[in-house]
């Protein structure tokens, strides 16, 4: 996590982070009425120019804009990816080795501990009003953020996320803010802080926020070291790039046992 940087008008850039970019429009589309939600960073472009997601083609980001008809094929082809990984990787938890199922379950308690913690901060720099007042503008490139870890927290208890909303700029972007709740919130989101908040921290908590960041890190590319599927690039992003592969294989190249 960086300092702070000037509020722009448009898109900001900012090297940092799960290694790129991150950023925020300054005018939210939709959602977010009440503006309750947890900071969150993304792409600096719209979601539907990701440049990992099969609709950055050349012609798209030439123009800048997608056609209406591009666009709704493209919420629906997310959906149906969606609806294609939830049941697969819930099957695939199902046959894992008891093992690998109790570390899943530790990690991401362990993970979901250190966000908590991470948003005790947030709060403590008065977040939630300021979040309030910018209508949570950040949430504004969230499509990508959600990862397997972020998925496996629900469903190693046997429980689903929230259903996504794949017309929002963010599909667990609610009328009321973030559905998800803090503990299971992308990474991305939760340690993302904007420079107004990140300018109400003392410089002991700025510490403690990158320690968190760096830690949170860490804990989530360690699913990356044991799973295909992981990455924090985003869940639909590995699904579609490993195109049906189960995606709690290990990765090739794998060396790391779980235990
Ligand atoms: S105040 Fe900052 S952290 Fe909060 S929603 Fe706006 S850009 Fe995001
Ligand atoms: S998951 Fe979406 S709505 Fe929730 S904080 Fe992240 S970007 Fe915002």
């Amino acid at each position: 996590m960086r300092a702070a940087r000037p509020r722009l008008p448009g898109w900001l850039l900012e090297a940092v982070g799960n290694g790129g970019p991150r950023g925020m429009v300054i005018a939210p589309r939709s959602g977010n009425r009440r503006g309750e939600q947890d900071p969150a960073y993304g792409s600096l472009r719209p979601s539907f120019l990701f440049p990992e997601d099969r609709w950055s083609g050349t012609a798209v980001r030439a123009c800048g804009t997608l056609p209406l008809i591009f666009w709704v094929e493209m919420i629906q082809y997310r959906e149906q990816l969606w609806q294609r990984t939830l049941p697969a990787v819930g099957v695939e938890l199902q046959t894992l080795c008891a093992q690998k199922k109790s570390w899943i379950a530790a990690a991401t308690a362990r993970i979901a501990r250190n966000q908590l913690l991470m948003h005790e901060l947030y709060l403590a720099a008065d977040g939630p009003a300021m979040c309030c007042r910018c209508q949570g503008a950040c949430c504004a490139c969230g499509t990508h953020h959600f990862t397997l870890v972020n998925l496996l927290a629900y469903l190693i208890h046997g429980e689903s996320p929230p259903s996504p909303n794949f017309s929002q700029t963010c599909p667990f972007l609610g009328e009321s803010g973030c559905r998800l709740p803090v503990a299971r919130r992308p990474f991305n989101c939760v340690i993302f802080l904007c420079e107004d908040v990140w300018e109400q921290l003392s410089e002991q908590q700025q510490r403690q926020a990158r320690h968190l960041e760096n830690i949170l890190r860490r804990q989530y590319q360690m699913f990356d070291k044991h799973f295909a599927g992981s990455s924090l690039h985003g869940l639909l992003i590995r699904a579609e790039r490993l195109d049906g592969q189960a995606l709690l294989a290990p990765p090739p190249g794998c060396v790391v046992a779980i235990g």
